[in-house]
């Protein structure tokens, strides 16, 4: 019996250069061929008598082969047939290539219709390659909308009207996973109708109905599995942490600052979340020093009141050293009077800070040695580190930077090693906390991280100056290092960043692209920085920062920075996320088209974050409107979240989160773009779940099965 996973090849009658041309495109199946959409649908719907034919249009013509012969030419041995076909209006050359077939089909007499593309060739108009179909045949091809593919070799649009048209009539009714109450409630079509419609539409507006039918598959699944990820999480047992609100309170009140509204109301939901004896999954958003790192600190700080350990990951160490700085800075004497304590766990040095000496370094066999018997409290360090060497006594809290998921094993992983938990019948799962300064827009928060709740911090700590963006075109690039060098003489200092120099012609016989690009990133990086640190401004100090150097060589111009003993920094994208020098004014980016929005968002971020004046110069020597239309969206989103929806709509949710941080196809990134379907699919979802918990239809629960498996969620 024929069902939509029949492979292809299994069919009977299908030409076998078909089935190898489609599975070069990824097709085997029945379902893969039905899910290969038609990329346009030309409008051959009106016949037209021959004699108003003009050249240009797009005609079907009904009309019967009056004289039809074959030749070779010589030159590009070609196979030509030429007919002429005839209604009673008048007559018309046809024209194709290459199909010698048609020889047999047309012979002289033959009625049918005719539909293609009318030129002018040797003084007379001519249809050139019609698709032609039978007086008698029901009208595939050419009554109606036809719907035009993405071939290749082998596999042409017709080709596949000709396969896909059968199996559909031979599936009949197509029995639909999606329960029939989601698609009432999102107003679409069920499956088989979808197919039919996408695939031989009446109108152009019936094949979009069928298309969105199509997508909502995928995201009504995702959201499906999302949900049930955090329905289940919502199970399992973790620590709550039992903080009090007068300890809260007391670690308020030892801030220089108050907290912002929404980083007060941030921090209620985190806090109320960490209370309670389920998991916390929240995703923490807020732009670049809207404050996160606060927030999180007195979390960790509560839970160290009360003898458990907190987590805190960063991407990078530059970044891993920064935070164990800005807890140690604004915490110092309530982690003194507690008795709690913070530890710094790198690849290359391991620092523990109990309340007084900050720098204090000590071998990292001994630091992890504190960790696992639970004297340090709150333990620092990169993705890496955590993962690998250490364990815990007491692990109750993760905070994880720029890293949205963490999977639910991994966490388990970390808080089963707990020599306490492992006592416990059950591991307990330790809270999550993921930080994002990637403002994540709507659509992709509600899908892509539908398994977390969401915090959001949408305010900047009051004082901060709004940062002045330019264009700067190459003519006035003495200009802009004339600003920059009187800023410098003012006691500021500046970031330049460049992009990634790609050499298409040296880097093919490489053939390892990644590394390739990483080196030439360094090399872009030791070019600008020759020319600005011995020309341009060799009468200040420049300084260079790139991904290569070694972590402690990063860490100490770094340092020098911060410190103001560097004028001007010299850096890739290292420098994107985190990284706080208040006394940094001037984010200069050099070929800023070359990266995306939100990347340029981030890098602007870096600076603004003291009391002085910030400027953001984008230089560019693409003239293109549309670089330029993207760098001016930078100049007039009012936040982060305005530019995402914009970078979102500009590149594609792909690109703008990269797929490792998806782990979706590519295919489906497209639905995302759609909030309305989105939420439709969400409602659907939940929906779904209330009534029928994990007991789904058994033909949905195989669709979930497969489709978690294709994004690797399980
Ligand atoms: P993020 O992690 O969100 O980029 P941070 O937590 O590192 O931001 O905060 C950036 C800077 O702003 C830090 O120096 C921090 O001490 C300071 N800060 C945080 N919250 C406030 C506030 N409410 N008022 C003033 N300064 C604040
Ligand atoms: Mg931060």
């Amino acid at each position: 019996m024929l069902t939509l996973d029949t492979e292809l090849s299994h069919i009977k009658g299908i030409n076998k250069r078909i089935i190898a041309g489609l599975a070069k495109m990824g097709i085997a199946t029945v379902r893969g061929l039905l899910l290969h959409l038609p990329a346009r649908y030309d409008d051959f719907s009106q016949a037209s008598g021959i004699a108003d034919l003009a050249i240009g249009q797009t005609a079907t013509v009904r009309g019967h082969v009056r004289k039809i012969s074959m030749r070779r030419t010589f030159r590009r041995n070609l196979t030509v047939i030429e007919a002429v076909i005839a209604d009673h209006t008048g007559a018309i050359r046809a024209v194709w290539f290459n199909q010698p077939y048609l020889m047999n089909t047309l012979a002289v007499g033959t009625p049918g219709s005719f539909a293609g593309k009318v030129t002018y060739a040797q003084n007379g108009l001519c249809l050139s390659s019609p698709v032609y179909e039978p007086e008698e045949a029901e009208a595939t091809h050419t009554g109606g909308l036809i719907p035009i593919y993405p071939e290749t070799k082998g596999v042409t649009s017709r080709g596949i009207r000709y396969l896909v048209k059968p199996i559909l009539q031979a599936l009949g009714q197509i029995p639909d996973c999606i329960p029939a109450p989601v698609l009432k409630y999102a107003k679409l079509p069920d499956f088989t109708t979808a197919l039919n419609a996408a695939h031989f539409p009446q109108s152009l507006e019936q094949a979009e109905t069928g298309k969105k039918r199509i997508a909502f598959e995928d995201l009504f699944l995702l959201q499906m599995a999302n949900l049930q990820t955090k329905m289940r999480l919502a199970q399992e047992p973790a620590t709550p942490i039992p903080w009090t609100p007068a300890e809260r309170d007391h670690l308020l009140a030892a801030l220089p600052f108050t907290l912002t509204l929404s980083q007060r109301g941030a921090l209620d939901e985190l806090l109320m979340d960490i209370a309670r004896p389920n998991p916390m999954n929240r995703l923490l958003q807020g732009d670049v020093g809207s404050g996160k790192t606060v927030v999180v600190a007195i979390a960790a700080l509560l839970a160290a009141k009360h003898g458990f350990q907190t987590a805190i990951l960063a991407p990078t160490e530059v970044l891993a050293r920064q935070h164990y700085r800005t807890i140690a800075r604004l915490f110092g004497a309530a982690i003194h009077d507690w008795h709690s304590s913070v530890a710094l766990m790198t690849g290359h040095e391991a620092r523990m800070f109990y309340g007084e000496d900050l720098e204090t370094a000590v071998p990292k066999a001994r630091a992890a040695e504190r960790v696992k018997d639970g004297q340090l409290h709150i333990v620092i360090g990169t993705h890496a580190i955590l993962e690998k060497s250490v364990s815990f006594h007491k692990l109750a809290l993760i905070a994880v930077d720029e890293q949205h998921r963490f999977g639910v094993e991994q966490r388990a992983t970390l808080g089963k090693k707990t020599s306490a938990a492992s006592k416990a019948a059950h591991p307990l799962i330790p809270h999550f906390l993921s930080m994002s300064a990637t403002p994540i827009p709507r659509t992709l928060s509600l899908t892509v991280f539908g398994d977390l709740e969401l915090s959001t911090i949408d305010e900047l700590p009051a004082g901060r100056l709004p940062i002045v963006t330019k264009i700067v075109p190459d003519a006035s690039r003495t200009k802009a290092y004339d600003f920059i060098r009187a800023q410098v003489k003012q006691g500021r200092q500046a970031f330049v960043i460049c992009p990634r120099i790609e050499r298409a012609s040296a880097d093919t016989d490489e053939g390892i692209p990644a590394a390739k690009s990483h080196w030439d990133d360094v090399k872009a990086v030791e070019e600008e920085y020759d020319r600005l640190a011995k020309r341009v401004f060799s009468d200040l100090r420049v300084g260079m920062l790139h991904g290569k150097m070694k972590s402690a060589e990063k860490a100490l111009i770094m340092k020098r920075f911060a410190d103001g003993e560097l004028d001007i920094l010299v850096a890739t994208s290292v420098i994107e996320v985190g990284v706080d020098v208040p006394n940094a004014s001037i984010m200069a980016i050099e070929d800023a088209d070359r990266f995306g929005l939100a990347q340029l968002y981030q890098f602007r971020g870096r600076v603004g974050r003291g009391e002085h004046q910030s400027a953001c110069l984008l230089f560019t020597a693409n003239r293109s409107t549309i670089a330029r239309e993207r760098l001016t969206a930078l100049m007039t989103a009012k936040n982060g979240f305005e530019l995402a929806e914009r970078d979102l709509l500009l590149r594609g949710p792909g690109e703008f989160l990269g797929q490792h941080q998806t782990g979706l196809p590519d295919t489906m990134m497209g639905a995302l773009k759609n909030i309305e379907l989105v939420k439709a699919a969400r409602a659907g979802a939940l929906a779904t779940l209330e009534e029928h918990g994990e007991k789904q239809s058994p033909l949905l629960a195989e669709r979930l099965a497969k489709f978690k498996h294709s994004i690797h969620l399980e």
